[in-house]
This record gives structure tokens, sequence and C-alpha cells, in this order.
């Protein structure tokens, strides 16, 4: 006990951190919402397009399904993998909505569909694993392989081609290394939605390499434009259903980003493993929560059908106005309530545009950076249509200034 612990008591003991979290990008964007926000304080008057999430309060019968599961003393722990009634209830809306035949053992329920990618990845990827993401991407999935000792590739596009995907240039990327494909439809950050035909190809370039299996996020399957129709890659190729892993949630389609509440749908061994990862790290999602889950699948989907209405106009309407200003290339947003487009050619970053936006013309916006694009910015339309409108007449004198 004596000289040796008493001795380094005394030193000046520097925080050492893991490679692991030295190696962890931080976050573009909390940058620009930190400085928003520091503004907005000082009283500047600030236009916000940024946001990631609906902006309508949860519908009241899912609150309600909580609340009484609360007071029917539903707070206690539960089965890591989630209330066996919810993992049914996703089982049959995978079965009956998404034309993959599914049961509970395929379902793990996640904090967010953000674990249910996290734990995929830590279940599925070893170090020196490669993992396909086409871009422009959503943020999280390059830093989560990382996390997973492996190595994102990402494929570029580019809004010139309508941001589909360049299916030579995918298979080109994959060596014997390569585990994973990532596909995101309708897609954060370009609302792109993914056609029949494209995922058809896709699913061909998958059947060449046994090895490789694929992620499909369908957070957004609910926010999409009239006339488009979204499609499950296990549905469109279901020889491919083994080697393809579901990822979807509540936030988006029910306006339940606070609850945190996603799900992973997989073969029985992947979610096993998945479940005994989270019985060692987080343990069940909110019980309660889930209840609310519960009713939001068994109840009337009248309300996801009006919330997706809504995000249709305001996208029209974003997509008309930003289709209106000179120095744009836009690809019009399909689905999602986002809006990606590429900035005018003298703009040579996306986070220097952002910065002025916001210094300049005290708009708020997400540089394309972020995203794996930095010619673009991405813009949300999950905000009012005032908002929209100022939106886009602070944007209109910035895309002539020299940046
Ligand atoms: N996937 C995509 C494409 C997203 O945009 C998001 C959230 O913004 C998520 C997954 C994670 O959603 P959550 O963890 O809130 O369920």
């Amino acid at each position: 006990m004596r000289t040796r612990w008493r001795g380094a008591a005394l030193m000046p003991r520097p925080t050492v951190l893991s490679n692991r979290a030295e190696a962890l990008k931080p976050s573009l964007t909390l940058a620009i919402s930190a400085r928003a926000k520091a503004l907005q304080q000082d009283g500047r008057d600030i236009c916000s397009m940024s946001a990631g999430e609906p902006d309508f309060n949860t519908p009241d019968f899912i609150v309600e399904a909580a609340i009484k599961a609360l007071h029917d003393g539903v707070t206690r722990y539960g089965p890591a993998a989630g209330d066996p009634e919810l993992r049914e209830a996703i089982a049959d809306k995978l079965t009956q909505h998404n034309n993959i035949p599914s049961t509970a053992t395929n379902v793990l329920v996640t904090n967010g569909g953000k674990q249910a990618i996290f734990n995929l990845f830590q279940v599925l990827l070893n170090p020196g694993d490669q993992v396909l993401i086409p871009a422009p991407y959503w943020l999280s999935y390059p830093e989560m392989a990382r996390l997973a000792g492996a190595k994102p590739v990402v494929i570029p596009s580019s809004a010139e081609e309508g941001f589909s995907l360049d299916l030579d240039a995918l298979e080109a990327a994959i060596t014997p290394n390569t585990r994973l494909l990532v596909i995101n439809s309708p897609g954060n950050p370009t609302g792109r939605v993914i056609e029949r035909s494209e995922m058809l190809a896709v699913a061909e370039i998958v059947r060449r390499y046994p090895q490789l299996l694929v992620m499909s996020d369908e957070i957004y399957e609910y926010l999409l434009e009239e006339g488009e129709t979204h499609h499950s890659f296990a549905a469109l190729a279901p020889d491919l259903a083994e080697r393809t892993m579901v990822v979807n949630g509540f936030a988006k389609g029910w306006a339940m980003t606070g609850w945190r509440l996603g799900y992973l749908v997989a073969p029985p061994e992947v979610i096993k493993a998945a479940a005994a990862l989270q019985s060692q790290s987080t343990s069940n999602v909110c019980s309660f929560a889930q209840r609310g889950a519960l009713a939001a699948l068994r109840g009337s989907q009248d309300c996801v059908k009006s919330m997706a209405a809504s995000f249709n106009s305001r996208r029209r309407l974003l997509t008309q106005g930003l289709k209106a200003l000179d120095g744009l290339t836009l690809v019009p947003p399909r689905g999602a309530f986002y809006a990606f487009p590429k900035l005018p050619d003298h703009v040579s970053s996306s986070l220097a545009f952002c910065e002025a936006a916001l210094e300049r013309e005290g708009l708020a916006l997400v540089p394309g950076a972020a995203f794996g694009d930095d010619r673009c910015v991405r813009l949300s339309c999950a905000v009012s249509h005032e908002t929209i409108e100022d939106g886009l007449s602070r944007l209109e004198p910035l895309l002539a200034s020299q940046l």
C-alpha cells in the first residue's frame, strides 16, 4: 500500500482516452447548432431548417397507452430482446405490410433505429471487414462501422446523376473482405426512394458474392410522396432474406423520436447475438414506452397517413421554392422530409457555406460534408410553411454571393 499508490496519487494524471474514443469524429452539425443556439440567445432572429425529426407531438392514443402502462406497473426490467407481445406485433407488421415472413424470434426491440444499427455492426463485423456505404449517407453509418473495427467504403454518387447508385462502382468496390452493404430508402439526406428496378439490380450483385450481407434501413418507409411505393429489399429478393437485416423504428412514422424505439429484423442467430449484447449493455428498452409502440402498431394508422400527407405538402413547397432559385441543382426528394440541393459551383465548402448562412442570414442548414457530399446542403421541411418560405428567402442572396 505504501509507496506506489501514494506516489501515483500525487502525480497529475492526464486523461487518457481509448483509441476508439480518440478516433470518433465529433458531429459536424454540432458546431452549427451550438452556434445557432448562441445567436438565438443573443436575440438574433434565426430560421432553422436543420431539424431531423417530425414537428408533431406523438398521437394521443399512443401516449395514453404508455400512461396506462405506467399506472399498471409496467415499470420493471423486461426481457432484453423486448416485450414478447411487441416483438410479435413487429413480426406481424413485417409479414403483412412488408411481405417479409417473420416471427418474434426474428425481432429485437432497440433503443431507436440507431441502436439497432450499432448492435448489428457489433455482432456482424470483425476488424478488417469492409462496409459498403453509398453516398450521400446518414452520417452515423461510417462512425458505427469504425466503432466495430471495420472500414467504411464509400460509393460516391452525384446530384447530376440523380444520386442513383453507380452499380459498376459498387461491384468494383467488393473485395473478399467486404461483409456488408448498407441501403437506405427513403434516404436521409436526399429524400431519394430506390426504385424496384434499381433494388433488383443491387440484388443481382449481392447474389454473386455469397459473403455479402445487406442492411436495409427503412426508417422513413411511411414518408412517401404520392405515387411512390416503398420496396423492402428482402421482399423483392426473398432468396436473399436470410442475408438481409432490416432496421426500422417508430421515430419518424409516428413522431416518437424521444421515445427511443426501434427494431432490428434478422435471422434468429443474429437476433440472439444482438440481444446478448444488449443484455450486457443497455438491457431492455424502457418497458412502458414499449407499450406505447404496441399501441402504435395495433391502433389505427390514420395518424401516420395524415402526418405523411402534411410532409408531402411541405416537401412540395420546399421543392418548388428550391427549383425557382438560381444556382442550385436539385434532385426532387420523393420521401422523408429533407431536400439536398447541390450548391453553385463557386462554393467550395458546404461547411463554409452553412457558416455564412448562419452568420449573414440567420439561416441554420446542415452541411453536406456531414453526409459525404461537400457540394450539397440539407434542408428539412419538418417545419411550418412560413419557416420554409422564410428560409428560402434567406437562402437566395447567399447563392449569388462569393463565399
Ligand atoms: N436511420 C436514418 C436514415 C435516420 O435518419 C435516423 C435518424 O435520424 C435513424 C436511422 C435513427 O433513428 P432513431 O434512432 O431516432 O430511431
